[in-house]
């Protein structure tokens, strides 16, 4: 027997395992990978796999809302920032990872809780009774992604979510290549500002690739997907590069602040990939999520100067993600109205990347430890990154128009009188000063 049923084992449910256990709680973590299925996007059995990029983005926890993040659930001795900490590669002012180091780190920190069962099992319905976490992610099996749907008897929501491509560091061409980090600004890690490694590209080159994204043959969507949305931070390069010849001069292929050695100047664009393994063999091609052809991705990223010669450890691709209306079905503790015993956590739950998709699995463990606990349940204050992210989506978000959301200082309740110059150090500050006395409310661990 068990006080908790926790399904999936990805960033969140990780994190609502982790916050359980850890206070006492008995905890079943039902996890379908190591059975022999695996959704689209991961590639391993392990707990907490990161399915694109190695990054827990910007850690600055005074100018930053993602960063804050970072410093609030670090405050709550988060397994997932324990974890990125011991497996963190450099990568300028970002928490990257080394994601397979990263994953064990989680894994062997949960085994090692007395409470926790982690049970690999898909589950195909959903419990009609016991305290139950669902955590199963963008691309929840379709079992139960049926089950959910019938007991929510809503449309189900989706979007696009897409990967870049990984490359192997001795196939890179380092006499074309160099590292460096943009303005120079010195490694997080220590050492000298050489954290990402860039490809060079005069004008001709440019727009040749240019033209070559625009043109490239793409992999085709099935009608009824046709009208899904992309998830704005994720976008296709191909579908950026269609927006304007210039627009990935100002994205993800922007050259300024980077002098090429060889040359004195800033090259004319650039392809930036930064380091995704502890061994630094394996490097992630920033910015370049892709729904290009196999072999189309092959041919046209090999044109990149210092690249004409790259393996790929993986391919870029493009997966349908599936969420909840979660302001209409979900109440401000993350239950279904209709069936309470049933949480929501993650990704589901319409957030969006690994840090708030682990953030929400964090504070559905919290809000399940205090009611095994009999206590009442504290919001998280809404000027804090989690209080304002779980206002967002347990209510305060436009139902109608309800969009997987990055957290974000439009969540926070605004300081006018703060000139706007200062106005993220102040949302930071005083989140860092308001979430101390929620903090000491907490069921003890
Ligand atoms: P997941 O981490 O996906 O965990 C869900 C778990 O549930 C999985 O382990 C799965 O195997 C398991 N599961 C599913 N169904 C069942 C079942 N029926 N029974 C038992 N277990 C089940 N975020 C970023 O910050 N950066 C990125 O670059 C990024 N790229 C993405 C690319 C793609 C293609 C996708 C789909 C998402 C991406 N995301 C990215 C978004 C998001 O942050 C991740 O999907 C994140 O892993 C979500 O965390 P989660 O815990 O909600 O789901």
């Amino acid at each position: 027997t068990y006080d908790v049923h926790i399904i999936g084992g990805g960033l969140a449910g990780s994190e609502a395992a982790w916050q359980l256990a850890r206070r006492g709680f008995k905890v079943r973590l039902s996890e379908m990978r190591g059975t022999g299925e695996r959704s689209p996007a991961h590639q391993t059995d392990g707990l907490a796999e990161m399915v694109c990029s190695n990054s827990f983005r910007s850690d600055d926890d005074e100018k930053n809302a993602v960063g804050l993040l970072h410093h609030e659930m670090r405050r709550c001795d988060s397994v997932i920032m324990a974890a990125a900490a011991a497996a963190q590669v450099p990568a300028g002012s970002a928490l990257a990872v080394d994601r397979d180091v990263f994953s064990a780190e989680v894994e062997a920190r949960l085994a090692a809780l007395p409470g926790l069962d982690i049970v690999r099992e898909r589950v195909d319905t959903l419990p009609d009774a016991g305290m139950t976490i669902v955590a199963t992610g963008p691309l929840t099996a379709e079992a139960l992604a049926g089950s959910i749907a019938q007991a929510t008897g809503a449309d189900s929501l989706a979007f696009f979510d897409a990967i870049a491509p990984i490359v192997y560091h001795d196939t890179i061409d380092m006499d074309v290549c160099w590292k460096a980090s943009r303005w120079d600004k010195p490694s997080k890690l220590g050492g000298e500002a050489k954290d990402y490694i860039n490809c060079p590209m005069d004008r001709d080159q440019y727009l040749a690739f240019h033209r070559g994204l625009v043109e490239g043959e793409k992999t085709s969507f099935k009608e009824w997907e046709a009208n899904t949305p992309y998830f704005d931070g994720c976008m296709p390069i191909e579908v950026m590069a269609e927006r304007g010849v210039d627009t990935l001069r100002f994205g993800p292929m922007k050259p300024v602040g980077l002098d090429n050695p060889r040359t004195g100047r800033w090259p004319y664009a650039v392809v930036q990939l930064r380091q995704d393994n502890k061994l630094g063999t394996l490097w992630n091609m920033v910015g370049f999520q892709t729904k290009l052809k196999h072999a189309a991705q092959v041919e046209l990223f090999r044109t990149i100067p210092g690249l004409e010669k790259a393996e790929f450890a993986r391919l870029g691709g493009l997966h349908r993600n599936t969420f909840l209306n979660s302001p209409i079905l979900l109440d401000r503790q993350l239950r279904l109205k209709t069936a309470p015993h049933v949480r929501f956590a993650g990704q589901i739950t319409g957030c969006e990347g690994y840090v708030e998709s682990a953030a929400v699995g964090m504070l559905a463990g919290l809000m399940a430890g205090a009611e095994l606990a009999g206590r009442e349940w504290q919001a998280p204050p809404a000027t804090t990154a989690l209080g304002a992210l779980l206002s967002h989506i347990t209510g305060d978000a436009e139902a109608d128009s309800y969009q997987p959301m990055n957290v974000n200082f439009g969540l926070f309740p605004p300081l006018h009188d703060v000139k706007k110059k200062q106005r993220k150090e102040a949302y930071t500050a005083r989140a860092k000063d308001e979430i101390v006395p929620w903090l000491s409310g907490l069921v003890p661990a």
